[in-house]
């Protein structure tokens, strides 16, 4: 048996009908953009694995890092200890997350620094005394697929299931220039139930890249702040550059009060995540009475081996050639956003930073794992580009060490399938 055949024994893939889901292919390495297969066959990664890899597979320079820290100290406890590691880590990400931002959570995955946004936010009205027990978020919205996470996910097929057993989530549709989403975000906040207010700054990732303008998000914030409601700035996707700077919120001139981070923090080697805090919300906390504070942890918190893979990859990501990367992706982007105009299927292209999409024109609407985008996957990955469709939307995320002659490669393949779809 080869290991495709083993795994289709042994494994449970996340978001996967096993009933209806062949072989998956098994990857046995990668370099760069490509990654390859158990039986040879190469692949481009358009979507950086899942948004979590800007600097390319197996990075050496991350690689070597880790090495060191593992060779060095590969864990301790964060419960009664610190690290040299973690404390870098929080003093770097502190001076480049927006500047109200003062304390961090260490955790290990996206879902968690959601969890733990959530919870502090709550634990701080109820640390006052004061009844605040609600969430407020966007339709469409995704936040990871623990309970809390997912309370305040929009997408509902992931969390149909389990809509009785969930935190108390109100929901807003996505600001635009015509909607009414402020004056219903004003309505709603007259009931002062709220302890805070979670969203994907500026692109809705899992939505399908559903893009909406800074603008009308800082009039969102301060009203929150108006109403001392939290705000939450689910940067998981889209920090790191991805949209072009820094953070999404470096496009905001409000500040959110929380910011989650993951996916690309450690340049997709080292499951880990980091919650951000103001110091009002840190100060929520202290007392001397031990039961006000955050009674939250995991294991792994603090990792020193996570947190030395964290700070090269920001080294990396500040470097002038990745910075210079990202502009001219951006750039290559907008070129093919504007080849793509003469396909009449093409609808509602966008582009931000690295990430560019758009929705095939169908006659009827596309379900998000349904078989139009299953046929388009497919369609992809046998010409050996991996890029995960949502619904009838194509979307493209590439490693930030992607050249233009790759990139080609990408769009090119994207124009095949738009010609015999
Ligand atoms: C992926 C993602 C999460 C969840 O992160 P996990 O590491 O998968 O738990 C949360 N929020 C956003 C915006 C994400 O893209």
């Amino acid at each position: 048996m080869n290991l495709s055949q083993k795994d289709q024994l042994y494994n449970w893939h996340p978001y996967t009908q096993h009933q209806t889901t062949g072989l998956l292919p098994a990857i046995v390495k990668g370099e760069g953009v490509y990654l390859w297969d158990e039986n040879g066959k190469q692949y481009i990664d358009a979507i950086s694995s899942w948004w979590v890899n800007p600097f390319g597979h197996s990075n050496p320079i991350i690689a070597k890092a880790i090495y060191n820290q593992l060779t060095t100290l590969e864990h301790v406890l964060f419960g009664g200890f610190t690290n040299k590691p973690a404390v870098e880590l929080a003093e770097k990400l502190l001076s480049i997350l927006p500047s109200n931002q003062k304390k961090l959570f260490y955790s290990d995955n996206g879902s968690t620094a959601v969890e733990i946004a959530i919870k502090s936010a709550l634990q701080f009205f109820y640390n006052k005394g004061e009844k605040r027990t609600k969430i407020l978020a966007f339709e469409e919205g995704f936040h990871g697929d623990t309970f809390g996470a997912m309370a305040a996910s929009g997408i509902t097929f992931f969390t149909e299931a389990f809509q009785g057993s969930l935190l108390e989530v109100v929901r807003i549709p996505l600001p635009t220039t015509e909607n009414n989403s402020l004056t219903l975000l004003e309505n709603v906040l007259q009931t002062n139930e709220f302890a805070a207010f979670i969203f994907e700054p500026l692109v809705q990732g899992a939505a399908g890249m559903v893009m909406y303008e800074p603008q009308e998000l800082d009039k969102l914030i301060s009203l929150c702040q108006k109403h001392k409601v939290f705000t939450i700035a689910d940067e998981i996707m889209t920090g790191f550059g991805k949209t072009g700077k820094t953070f999404a919120c470096d496009y905001l001139s409000e500040q959110p009060d929380m910011m989650c981070l993951s996916k690309a923090l450690t340049g997709g080697t080292i499951p880990m995540a980091v919650t951000s805090f103001t110091q009002e919300i840190f100060d929520g906390f202290l007392s001397n009475d031990v039961n006000k504070a955050l009674f939250h942890g995991h294991t792994f918190t603090g990792n020193p081996t996570g947190c030395a893979a964290a700070l090269a990859s920001i080294e990396l990501l500040f470097s002038n050639e990745m910075q210079e990367n990202i502009s001219r992706i951006e750039q290559q982007h907008l070129q093919f956003a504007h080849r793509l105009k003469k396909y009449p299927n093409v609808q509602n292209c966008r582009t931000l930073g690295i990430i560019l999409a758009f929705e095939i024109k169908r006659e009827t609407t596309e379900s998000y794992y349904g078989d139009f985008r299953n046929k388009l996957y497919a369609f992809f990955i046998e010409n050996g580009i991996i890029l995960r469709p949502v619904g009838n939307t194509i979307y493209v995320l590439p490693p930030y060490v992607t050249t233009n002659e790759q990139l080609e490669i990408i769009y090119k393949t994207i124009e095949k399938a738009l010609e015999i779809m």
